[in-house]
């Protein structure tokens, strides 16, 4: 007996019959020129059935890097090797990209602060909710990649939403993808991965590094770590490969972000990827001629993977300075 046919699956203007690839582009809003704004998506459709696999990124536009991923992943990969469907959609808010900003311009939103969006709402929630609907509805698995600048080493959060079953599989791919995993110990409200992780679907979130650029090691090691997750599905042949990142710790951990109280210019204390102990000086805050405003300090034991300053080294009241992964206990 033949095995089943893979039926066609299309996106907005993408259609890809099985064991093809396909390039097209989902409409998700109307500008005030009157012309319909659109994202770039794929469909690498596999020769046999199997999961739907959703790769999003650039939900905050000055975080490039998933457009060289997915590229090289449309290029590389071979629909009639594949078993399933390979969603690929690089750069999903036009606007944030086109400002160099994190945030949607028209409304001073944070794109990723608003699943899984409102019909009568700004232009964040409108495209919001069109992504929901037209992407993350039709997944099975989300890769929803994200970038922190350095100093950072490559990691992977769980988000903290949804049942233990489904983080449990989570865990599973995000370790299998490769990078050092840690755990979200709060929820924002709206995250796109939040709402997935709350429809049930395994969701991870990888953080390359270096905002606005083209990292190889990022590129190179984000195509390898969704072969690996496609191999561990079952969509391709064969077993994970290791990729070649800074591992500072094996074992999964949590991740919380250390604030500043004050303010000013952000000298960092310790380097990225350091363990650190309770107490010890993480980062000094100075002013212009170098008094010191603020010392952070670890608030516990971990280790240091990333400063996430959003723009200048520099940190204000309530900015967030570090990440810190550390053993909380409720890890798996
Ligand atoms: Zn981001």
């Amino acid at each position: 007996m033949d095995a089943p046919v893979q039926d066609v699956f299309s996106i907005g203007t993408g259609s890809a019959a099985a064991g093809e690839t396909a390039i097209g582009v989902l409409p998700v809003a109307v500008g005030m020129d009157a012309r319909e704004v659109v994202i770039p998506i794929a469909i690498v459709n596999g020769g046999r059935p199997g999961p739907v696999v959703l790769i999003e990124g650039g939900l905050h536009g000055i975080e490039i890097v998933t457009v060289e991923i997915c590229r090289r992943l449309k290029e590389e990969l071979i629909p009639a090797d594949l078993a399933g469907t390979l969603v690929l959609a690089p750069q999903i808010n036009p606007w944030a990209f086109l400002a160099s900003s994190r945030f949607t311009p028209q409304d001073a939103q944070d794109m990723n602060r608003v699943f899984p969006g409102a019909a009568g709402g700004s232009v964040s929630h409108q495209v919001a909710r069109v992504i929901t609907r037209e992407l993350l509805d039709r997944a099975d698995i989300v890769i929803d990649c994200h970038s922190c600048n350095p100093p950072s080493i490559h990691f992977t959060i769980v988000g903290d939403e949804g049942g233990t079953e489904v983080r449990r599989r989570s865990v599973e791919i995000a370790e299998v993808f490769g990078y050092p995993v840690v755990l979200a110990n709060t929820a924002y409200s709206g995250t796109l991965s939040g709402y997935c992780l709350e429809q049930g679907k395994p969701t991870i979130t990888p953080e390359f590094v270096f905002s606005r650029r083209f990292d190889p090691v990022s590129i190179d090691t984000g195509v390898a770590g969704v072969r690996n997750v496609l191999r561990h599905l079952g969509m391709l042949a064969g077993g994970p490969v290791a990729v070649d990142v800074p591992r500072p710790f094996d074992e999964v951990r949590t991740y919380r972000s250390i604030g500043a109280t004050k303010g000013g210019f952000c000298f960092f204390d310790v380097e990225c990827g350091g363990a650190v102990t309770k107490d010890e000086p993480i980062a000094t805050l100075r002013d212009v001629w170098g008094t010191e405003m603020e010392r952070i300090l670890a608030p516990q034991d971990g280790v240091i993977i990333a400063f996430p300053l959003q723009g200048n080294q520099a940190a204000g009241t309530g900015d967030k300075v570090a990440y810190l992964a550390y053993r909380s206990g409720n890890e798996p």
